[in-house]
């Protein structure tokens, strides 16, 4: 099996075409995008609707396989963590996070990241690559296959699904591996395979303006923004990418993307770092230049993690903080942080993986959650 294709790395139009260069039917395509997504099938021979003849030439051409899994935790509050190989060395974590009305899976993206945030792990281990369609939406995948042990067996519906929302907020930044994250989430979307709303997936970013635009575009899921700062001057600092993309490019980066999606709203993500951006001032600042957008704030105190000198504020000072955005109109969330006894808390994994494992909180005013379209 030299040449095997991963399945996985196809979404519905690169299949059609593989399962054409076999001489093969277009709508092969949708039947095994069913048997694998839908049904999280593994395995050609348990393919009863594809004749016989052509399951054994995908027995030889072709596997679908997800990442080996390394490691596999669960935490007292229902979170679950694995640890996945991508190999040489490298691991990345996906995290399964169930809530009362949703449950979330939040993966990654690449091992490593080469944006360099100076508060995150996965910053500090630097870039190592990107990953590949099969290793992104293979965390689904396999989620699915551990959370649904009988998918294999009968014929799930849409009822049995286990995932309602996924978040790109694991490791590494997405848009700077726009070529395999864009395939994994038409996957996500599609009817055939996820089905998930935009809405219910959620990509989240650094900023990088022109991918923004290019998402726009091809596939608009719900968008969170990192945005970490109110002035461009702490901004470089704490996102070096910011140097390239200053605030105002990006917040004009996501008007441009509402009007692509009008009836929908930014994310912006906010860590809160003691002394550094969580003065009064700053949420002032925040309010003044963000008007006019529709967005909300997701306030993310802290997590301290082994090599950084940051430090979490009080509860007294988030609450401040986030009492000024909601007094100036923003629905504010603030994070909480859950699974830490698997170390599945936002920043904490030592040495080369971390995710960002989180609950919103409600700070005061009833909020709308990510996702709850
Ligand atoms: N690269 C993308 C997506 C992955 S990071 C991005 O930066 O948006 C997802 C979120 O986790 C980001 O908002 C990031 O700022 C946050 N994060 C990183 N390190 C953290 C830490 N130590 N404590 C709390 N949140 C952290
Ligand atoms: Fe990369 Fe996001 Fe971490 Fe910044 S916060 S280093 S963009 S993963």
């Amino acid at each position: 099996m030299d040449h095997a294709a991963n399945l996985l790395d196809f979404d519905r139009d690169g299949l059609t075409a593989w399962v054409q260069s076999l001489g093969e039917k277009p709508f092969r395509a949708r039947q095994l995008l069913r048997w694998i997504h839908k049904r999280g099938a593994a395995d050609f021979a348990a393919m009863t609707d594809v004749a016989r003849s052509l399951r054994e030439t995908l027995a030889t051409r072709a596997v679908i396989e997800s990442a080996p899994i390394l490691r596999d935790g669960a935490s007292g509050d229902g979170t679950r963590k694995w640890l996945l190989d991508v190999g040489g060395g490298e691991a990345v974590e996906t995290v399964y996070i169930p809530e009362a009305d949703r449950a979330t899976l939040c993966i990654s993206t690449q091992a490593g990241c080469a944006v360099g945030c100076r508060f995150c792990a996965t910053g500090a281990q630097g870039f190592s690559r990107n990953l590949t369609t099969a290793e992104i939406i293979g965390q689904l995948w396999m989620a699915e296959r551990m959370l649904r042990p009988a998918a294999e067996s009968g014929t799930p519906g849409d009822g049995d699904r286990v995932i309602s929302n996924v978040v790109l907020m694991g490791m590494g930044e997405p848009l700077q591996n726009y070529d395999a994250v864009l395939p994994a989430l038409r996957l996500m979307l599609d009817d055939d395979a996820y089905g998930l709303s935009r809405r219910r997936v959620t990509l989240s970013t650094s900023g990088m303006v022109p991918m923004i635009d290019r998402l726009a575009q091809d596939c608009p899921v719900a968008l969170a923004v990192s945005l970490h700062a109110p002035d461009d001057a702490l901004r470089d600092e704490l996102v070096p990418l910011n140097r390239k993309y200053p605030i105002a490019e990006l917040l004009a980066a996501c008007r441009r993307y509402l009007a692509h999606a009008p009836r929908d709203f930014i994310t912006f993500e906010y860590i809160l770092l003691a002394g550094v951006n969580d003065a009064e001032d700053q949420a002032r600042e925040l309010l003044r230049r963000v008007d006019g957008l529709p967005c909300k704030f997701n306030l993310i105190p802290f997590n301290p993690t082994a090599m950084s000198a940051f430090q979490r504020p009080d509860p007294q000072r988030v609450r401040a903080f986030a009492e000024i955005l909601q007094e100036g109109g923003i629905v504010t969330t603030v994070r909480r942080t859950r699974g830490d006894d698997i170390d599945a808390a936002c920043g904490q994994l030592a040495g080369q993986v971390r995710d960002r494992t989180r609950l919103v909180a409600r700070v005061r005013t009833p909020v709308l959650m990510e996702g709850t379209a």
